[in-house]
């Protein structure tokens, strides 16, 4: 064997899992190494996700702004906007968000090793260089971080130029006119937003009955109608028996019968985790047939010093959490000890058009445990900085304990949505009494604001109380 570099900890992959335990790490005073197999540092989080996605994302809801501005409404129909215009956008993003994570690592003197990780036993990985070297690294605690990547099954050609994945649809070099998305999870649902903006033709066929159930039924009982006013035809309750590439479309063929036949297919039906080569068999490691790794509550695999974070681990398979998670096995490796609430609780963020996010309970839930429970809420339409700005759709939702007061489940819909959730995720999150409803009754908010809901809802809430 060739001589071992030695870490205390190497770090596998530099997507916000991984980053957040090398930052900890380094933090606590440890010798830290992330390798990375991408020619840049961020992670899929940077280059195929989160980033790009929500770029994406942005520049539509300003298309959509401008277009429905009436001080705009002479030149509105001179913009053309087409799809790679807006990649070119998210690739500016893209590039500033890599330079600002490779300086975290600099200043924290973080060694980053550009090329492919495989352990080779216990303690040792191998490094497969861009340019054919290798480097052997060893160290004492090792944390998995390799994130995840669409499925394909196998029947499926994603060689085929109609045929695209979450990955692929970033290299789109034109506008489609119609488009066909399998699979109506978080990311299906943006990018049918994204796609009804541009006034493409858009089917969102899912393979469950109803849109995020995770989520509070009024709220997707929104998304659902906003979606469809925006043009998006949903089928629910599908399953794809073939999909049909040919020169002039895309078809796909349902269980069902239905057919639908659109420039391009957009697969977003499931994820795999990145872990085929990573030599896992030479440690004794099995992933699950997602691809995923099995982790204890301190996310240790079956090995005590190999941890995995991140879409590696599965649900809920977010940049957020992801995150935490590296922060949270960080300090149980340098400091042997961790803040739970760090992964226990998070909010969830779904950058459609309208936006959403939640944190807590929804009713489905409190009814199920018989919690007894009353709704605070307010529209948007009856709070004057969403008239101003004209971005009335949306909806604060506030659950609470009728006899406590004490706040159990926050739901929002529209515009800055996963920014508004955070003021009473901060109140929610206060332990005993002060994690009350009151707060918001009895705080005086700036005017005009969106944040202003919160006031509005509360004293919605309480006047239902008897
Ligand atoms: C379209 C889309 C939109 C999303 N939107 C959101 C959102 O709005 N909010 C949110 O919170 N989350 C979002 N997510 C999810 C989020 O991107 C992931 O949860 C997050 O990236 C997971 O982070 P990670 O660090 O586990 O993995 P990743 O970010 O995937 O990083 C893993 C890294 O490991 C590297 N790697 C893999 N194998 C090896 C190896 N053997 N050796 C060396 N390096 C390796 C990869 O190259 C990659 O850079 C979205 C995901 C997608 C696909």
């Amino acid at each position: 064997m060739m001589e071992a570099r030695g870490f205390d900890t190497l770090v596998i992959g530099t997507g916000p899992a991984g980053e957040g335990a090398a930052m900890k790490l380094a933090k606590s005073g440890q010798r830290v190494a992330v390798v990375e197999a991408h020619d840049k540092v961020g992670g899929g989080c940077t280059h195929w996700g989160t980033i790009p996605s929500k770029a994406l994302r942005h520049s539509i809801q300003l298309l959509a702004d401008y277009r429905r501005n009436p001080l705009f409404q002479h030149t509105r129909d001179q913009v053309e906007v087409e799809f790679p215009d807006l990649l070119r956008a998210a690739d500016a993003v893209i590039h500033e968000q890599v330079g600002t994570r490779y300086r975290y690592y600099q200043r924290n003197r973080v060694e980053v090793i550009f090329g492919r990780a495989r352990f080779v036993d216990p303690h040792h990985v191998e490094v497969l260089r861009p340019d054919g070297a290798t480097d052997l690294i060893k160290a004492s605690a090792f944390v998995i971080a390799t994130g995840s990547r669409p499925y394909h099954p196998s029947d499926l050609a994603f060689d085929h130029p109609r045929i695209l994945d979450s990955d692929s649809v970033l290299g789109l070099a034109h506008t489609p006119r119609s488009v066909t998305i399998y699979g109506a999870g978080v990311i299906g649902c943006e990018y049918a937003s994204i796609f009804s903006n541009l006034h493409l033709k858009v089917n969102l066929v899912n393979t469950r009955d109803r849109l995020l159930s995770f989520l509070d039924d009024e709220i997707t009982d929104a998304l659902s109608y906003h979606l469809r006013q925006q043009g998006v035809i949903i089928r629910h309750n599908e399953a794809y028996e073939g999909i049909d590439a040919a020169e002039e479309g895309v078809v796909l063929s349902c269980k069902s019968g239905k057919k639908f036949k659109t420039d391009i297919l957009l697969w977003a039906n499931g994820r795999t985790g990145n872990t085929d080569q990573l030599g896992l068999e030479a440690i004794g490691i099995s992933p699950n047939q997602r691809g995923q790794l099995d982790v204890n509550d301190r996310y240790q695999t079956s090995l005590p010093h190999v941890y995995a974070v991140g879409d590696v681990v599965g649900p809920p398979s977010l940049a957020s959490a992801s995150y935490d998670q590296g922060r949270f096995v960080g300090a149980h490796i340098a400091e042997g000890e961790c803040d739970w609430s760090l992964v226990k609780e998070f909010p969830s963020g779904i950058y459609t058009v309208p936006e959403i996010s939640s944190v807590g309970r929804t009713e489905r839930e409190l009814t199920a445990q018989r919690v007894p429970y009353e709704i605070a809420q307010a529209h948007f339409k009856s709070i004057a900085r969403a008239q101003i700005t004209g971005h009335t759709v949306g909806m604060l939702k506030l659950l609470f304990h009728r006899e406590t007061l004490e706040i159990l489940g926050i739901h929002c819909f529209g515009e800055q949505a996963s920014e508004i959730i955070h003021i009473g995720q901060a109140i929610m999150s206060q332990k005993g009494p002060t994690n009350t409803l009151q707060y918001f009754a009895e705080t005086t908010f700036n005017y005009p604001t969106v944040a202003e809901a919160y006031r509005v809802a509360a004293l919605n809430g309480l006047n239902r109380l008897f």
